[in-house]
């Protein structure tokens, strides 16, 4: 591309949890028109398709179609069904700023919500075996400038965050790793044999369902037994043995995992044992993990309400005070148990991505939904208000997969009609309160 205005660079994307901060942004006429660096996932959130944008607030109608209205009317009816809410929800927030959340922490605080967001079905159960047993967590930095041996299990990062093995895990040049891909022996440990896994050094094909099992067999290895049964998860013992005295040996190792032992059988002890193995491996040598983190500031959200409320998703305010109690008080709980009456959801599209016991009852309550897309929540909505994207139209705080705060810069003016998702929730928050006040009800 040559036809632009000009080039912004240093711009972070605003999709996976690489949440890479080096790309610059061609920009013509006020729109992204072309990306340097990005992945091909992060180059087609950026450059927005505006076919598919939410532009102007709507309200569903009597005949049930959603119809255009002013800010003014979107947001009292918003608010009118937030503040006549018994069992809200606020769910979401992975796609937005920090600063977004700290509103909607305040607005969920007065009328007694739940928030929760993505972590519910994804990396929920790695938080859970956190809780557990502990995280040895690092830097992708870190990661970069030491490791000689990466293991990616349940995770094919060459689909779902692209640029991971390039800028932070297998190919970069590091301090320690001048050598860079030389340097390093990658595994990938998955069932099927993915582009992950056509990038490795070693690819073990173990069973699906079978990481428990497999992980618990390199624990009693490393831990001098001897392995009774030939084959463990579809895996020869010899080749466990191969691979356990690998790990033992590397100077610096890190294992990145992904929804194969988020959502599979066992879940969150599929976790609890693989930080397990990690500590019986440091008694070797030097191990680390990392949950790789979806959206972009989905890590952001468990941060933030871990330092404000001291829970990290699925919170309860209905009592006044916060309380977190997995399986009560996460959304598709909530919703599967018909309990919550009022479901609001910005930047998440649980329309598309939720069990269908779950739609089927946000299909029957209010929802509204923050957002920058249409969506198959779109259609389940009966208020929405077109927010701004994060790392593009509008500045915020976001965390990385490894905990790392980053500033997403604004690089243009968002369409007229839309409003910044910090604005929309702020102003959701004034508007309750006044009908709170003049309830008595505050
Ligand atoms: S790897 Fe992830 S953060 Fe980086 S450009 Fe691609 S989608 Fe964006």
């Amino acid at each position: 591309i040559t036809d632009y205005d000009e080039i912004v660079e240093n711009c972070t994307c605003a999709f996976c949890g690489c949440n890479c901060d080096d790309l610059d942004y061609l920009v013509k006429d006020g729109h992204v028109v072309a990306v340097r660096h990005a992945c091909r996932l992060g180059a087609s959130k950026i450059m927005e398709d505006m076919d598919q944008r939410l532009l102007v607030p709507m309200i569903r109608n009597e005949e049930g179609e959603l119809e255009e209205v002013d800010w003014d009317a979107a947001l009292d009816k918003a608010a009118e069904l937030i503040a006549g809410a018994v069992r809200p929800v606020f769910y979401g927030w992975s796609e937005t700023s920090i600063e977004t959340m700290h509103h909607g922490l305040e607005l969920g605080e007065l009328v007694g919500a739940v928030l929760d967001n993505q972590a519910t079905i994804c990396h929920g159960p790695s938080i859970q075996a956190v809780q557990n047993v502990g995280y040895p967590i690092f830097t992708l930095g870190e990661g970069k400038n030491r490791a000689d041996m990466v293991v990616y299990t349940g995770s094919n990062a060459m689909n779902s965050h692209p640029r991971h093995m390039a800028r932070y895990s297998t190919f970069p040049r590091g301090y320690f790793r001048p050598r860079g891909r030389y340097d390093r022996t990658v595994v990938t440990m998955d069932p099927k044999y993915s582009d992950t896994a056509k990038m490795s050094d070693v690819w073990i094909g173990f069973e699906q369902n079978g990481d428990y099992e497999f992980y618990n067999a390199i624990r009693a290895v490393l831990k001098g037994k001897k392995l009774k049964k030939d084959v463990i998860s579809g895996i020869p013992k010899e080749d466990i043995y191969e691979l356990t005295e690998k790990m033992k040996n590397a100077q610096f190792g890190t294992l990145y995992f992904g929804l194969g032992l988020t959502h599979t059988l066992s879940k969150q002890r599929n976790i609890d044992i693989a930080i397990q193995m990690i500590a019986d491996l440091n008694k070797y040598s030097k191990w680390v993990l990392m949950p790789m983190r979806g959206h972009f500031n989905v890590n952001g959200f468990n941060i933030f309400m871990s330092y404000e409320t001291g829970f990290p998703y699925g919170v309860d305010f209905s009592r006044g005070y916060q309380r977190y109690m997995n399986g009560e008080t996460n959304t598709i709980d909530l919703l599967t148990r018909k309990e919550c009456d009022v479901f609001m959801v910005i930047a998440a599209d649980p329309g598309a991505h939720y069990p269908g016991g779950a739609v089927k009852h946000l299909a029957e309550i209010p929802v509204i939904q923050i957002d920058i897309h249409w969506g198959p929540s779109t259609e389940i909505a009966d208020v929405v208000l077109p927010g701004s994207f994060i790392g593009v139209e509008a500045a915020g705080t976001s965390y990385r997969m490894d905990g790392v705060p980053i500033y997403m810069k604004k690089a243009i003016d968002k369409p007229e009609t839309c409003r910044d998702d910090e604005w929309i929730v702020k102003e959701l928050l004034e508007r309750v309160k006044k009908i709170k006040a003049e309830q008595g009800t505050s």
